[in-house]
């Protein structure tokens, strides 16, 4: 009798471990929309588009910082603890989260980038040696961001399934937007003579749209994919040499960079700094790049009015 009687309570502890483990029960947030935290703020618009207005988005990396240089603190940690989902953009861009992800945290991870094999890029200033590196930037070629809008979409449908249709229809709007931005790219750059569209920037984040759009980089302030990567007197000389033979007109500096080499090299070719390209975060409401539609369409601008 006695041994029964363990039996039964044996089987009903089993039972139990057994519901825990089968039925995760939802958690009761997703009624009212998902708490999502993005990594860059150019990247949590393109989410909030999709999700729509049900979802709080929120981003980690403060708007006007460099996320390639970002440092976490335990309350960042926290917040990502603390979120639904956890949106990356991927390819290396996020230096930081190697780290953080061997300690361990619960929130599903989503790389916006998954599936797009990165450009591996060998160093523009070519006198110098460097070694190669895989090209995080691939948001600066819209066509790229349909496939971000895609993974985006497939994550928030299997986090709130029933949210499936809402999120189709947004995404399907998005990418409409983002077709027309390109065409718009495409009917903008037009405007620069072929000889002109050559760019030098700070770091190399504007392979893609180089790529998509037909220019040429010609090199860098900081010859690498990071921000974060040294430069040289010889990779800045290998600069100033490359801007005296191809007659280049100026240099387009990311906001939040460090711009006094470029200002040290402008001042001794005689090229224009031009320092208000917005590459990896946006704006507030109130300046020239709130959204990421609007960042790109203000690079755009900058570029075709000072190369045309
Ligand atoms: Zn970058």
């Amino acid at each position: 009798m006695k041994g029964l009687k363990f039996l039964l309570i044996l089987v009903v502890i089993l039972s139990g471990l057994l519901a825990a483990c089968s039925s995760k029960p939802e958690p009761a947030h997703v009624q009212d929309g998902l708490d999502i935290l993005v990594a860059e703020s150019f990247l949590a618009d393109i989410v909030q588009n999709v999700a729509g207005s049900q979802a709080r988005v929120e981003t980690l990396v403060p708007a006007g910082s460099d996320p390639h240089a970002f440092q976490a603190t335990p309350q960042d940690v926290a917040r990502i603890e603390n979120a639904d989902l956890f949106v990356i953009n991927g390819g290396g861009l996020e230096e930081w989260l190697a780290p953080l992800m061997g300690d361990g945290f619960n929130t599903p991870v989503v790389t916006a980038s998954e599936g797009i094999v990165p450009v591996v890029r060998t160093q523009a200033n070519s006198e110098v040696h460097r070694h190669e590196e895989g090209d995080p930037h691939f948001w600066l070629d819209p066509t790229y961001v349909v496939m971000y809008v895609q993974n985006i979409q497939a994550a928030l449908t299997k986090a709130d399934p029933a949210g499936e249709a809402a999120y189709a229809a947004n995404a399907s709007e998005y990418i409409q937007q983002l077709d027309d931005l390109d065409q718009w790219i495409m009917e903008q750059k037009a405007q620069i003579p072929a000889a002109n569209r050559i760019l030098v920037t700070n770091h190399e984040s504007l392979g893609y749209y180089a790529d998509r759009y037909g220019f040429t980089i010609a090199g860098a302030v900081i010859p690498s994919v990071s921000s974060s990567a040294a430069t040289s007197a010889a990779d800045l000389s290998a600069l100033v040499n490359t801007i005296e033979k191809y007659g280049i007109k100026a240099i387009f500096i990311e906001t939040g960079a460090n711009s006094n080499l470029a200002t040290q090299i402008a001042r001794e070719t005689g090229i224009v700094v031009v320092d208000d390209i917005y590459t990896h975060s946006l704006t507030g409401p109130d300046g020239n790049a709130p959204t990421y539609l609007e960042m790109m369409k203000y690079n755009t601008s900058r570029i075709v009015e000072t190369l045309k």
